[in-house]
């Protein structure tokens, strides 16, 4: 039977302490106990059903973390304060000192920064390769490895990743695959097709209205519970909790998230055939054409398209900006980093999100100065806003 992450959440009772449809929030930094011993048990992790200090759980941080299980289909979740704490939290919990991690090389530019500048002070090494030759995954293998790391959709070339034969490979050599699925929440379930963890930075697509920023980790239980254990729990260490406030907000949007997923891909698609049409290099999953195309054909839930991100190449650096400009005067939607809002934003990538890529690394990947991205809104008309960007390509192309 096809999976459908939408039915998961909707079939969740989720209600408040007075019958309110929308869980309480519970606005308290810490909880009392009424027996001395449930606190002492509680802190040792023995009791589960208590809560104890809002940096290891809140309540309405585990309302929000129970309906991400539920779409990711994984036993457990924990929500953090953004998408970088939920990537940097889980790979320093699943690595020590000396290890080594196998990284697509293309992938958000925080995280390509993290693996690459920041985790090289803890002795974490990380190989860089392109995620879709398999063999050189399997040849970057070394006997300290321990992550597999990917995005189902990468950043921003839109390679789409083989989940179920990386899984195959790092469980093979006991090693953890880790995906960040940002780019395709509805679309792709990550642990469904062997991922150990997948990862989210709730900023984007799954709240959507560019309002906050948090993140998410989903996995099994016992590797959340070693995530927020006291004594070496990373994120209870570390402390990138999730202010309940906003857990409550991200809940209420999660719901809606698969009729705006629908409507990303439904305009994203027609944006990019007629991209096609003009004769620009185009780049998105949905095409016949893109790398990845059979791939997500596999390995997607039915109904929900192939993602609201979209690249053109534009060439050059400088007609990459007279066009954002131009579509930005003329309403199509803002010049922007981030993604997953209900507006159109686009930036150049080589210039900002992945502007910690070092530049021959951009060339490796494929990625042109001119390269802009594009995070497709929730727009009524997508008609006219392929008409207003066509007046905008005037001249350019
Ligand atoms: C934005 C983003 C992140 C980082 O998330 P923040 O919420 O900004 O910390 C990680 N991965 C991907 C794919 C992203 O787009």
């Amino acid at each position: 039977m096809k999976f459908d992450p939408a039915v998961n959440i909707q079939n969740l009772l989720q209600f408040g302490e007075f019958g309110d449809v929308n869980p309480s929030i519970t606005d308290s930094a810490t909880f009392t106990f009424m027996q001395a011993n449930t606190m002492l048990e509680t802190f040792s992790g023995e009791e589960k059903g208590c809560f104890l200090y809002s940096r290891h759980w809140n309540p309405s941080n585990k309302y929000l973390a129970d309906a991400l299980a539920a779409m990711e289909s994984t036993p457990a979740a924990w929500v953090t304060s953004s998408g970088m704490a939920a990537i940097s939290n889980t790979i320093m919990q699943i690595c020590n000192a000396g290890d080594h991690i196998i990284s697509s090389m293309t992938t958000y530019g925080g995280t390509y920064a993290l693996l690459a500048n920041y985790l090289p002070k803890f002795n974490i090494q990380s190989t860089f390769v392109d995620i879709s030759n398999l063999e050189a995954v399997e040849n970057a293998i070394r006997p300290n490895t321990k992550i597999i790391y990917t995005e189902s959709m990468t950043n921003p070339m839109l390679v789409v990743s083989d989940i179920p034969k990386l899984a195959e490979i790092a469980h093979k050599h006991h090693i953890k695959l880790v995906v960040d699925n940002t780019f395709t929440p509805m679309i792709i379930t990550p642990t469904r097709l062997g991922a150990d963890v997948t990862i989210y930075s709730l900023t984007k697509f799954v709240n959507g209205k560019n309002d906050l920023v948090a993140g998410a980790i989903c996995g099994s239980v016992d590797f959340i519970d070693s995530l927020i254990d006291v004594n070496k729990g990373t994120s209870m260490l570390l402390g990138p909790v999730l202010d309940p406030l906003r857990s409550s907000q991200i809940l209420k949007n999660l719901h809606t998230l698969h009729l705006r997923m629908k409507q990303h891909s439904q305009n994203a698609l027609y944006l990019a055939e007629k991209f096609t049409e003009t004769g620009l290099r185009v780049i998105y999953p949905g095409l016949n054409h893109h790398q990845g195309n059979g791939l997500m054909k596999q390995m997607m839930n039915p109904g929900f398209g192939f993602g609201g991100i979209l690249a053109i190449d534009m060439e050059t650096n400088k007609r990459a900006n007279l066009l954002m400009e131009k579509m930005e005067d003329a309403g199509v939607g803002y010049l922007a980093v981030s993604l997953g809002y209900f507006k159109t934003l686009f930036s150049c990538s080589g210039k900002s999100t992945s502007s910690e890529v070092p530049e021959q690394l951009q060339k490796e990947m494929g990625m042109s100065e001119g390269l802009v991205r594009f995070s497709v809104g929730l727009d009524n008309n997508i008609h006219q806003t392929f008409e207003k960007i066509e007046s905008c390509l005037k001249g350019l192309i």
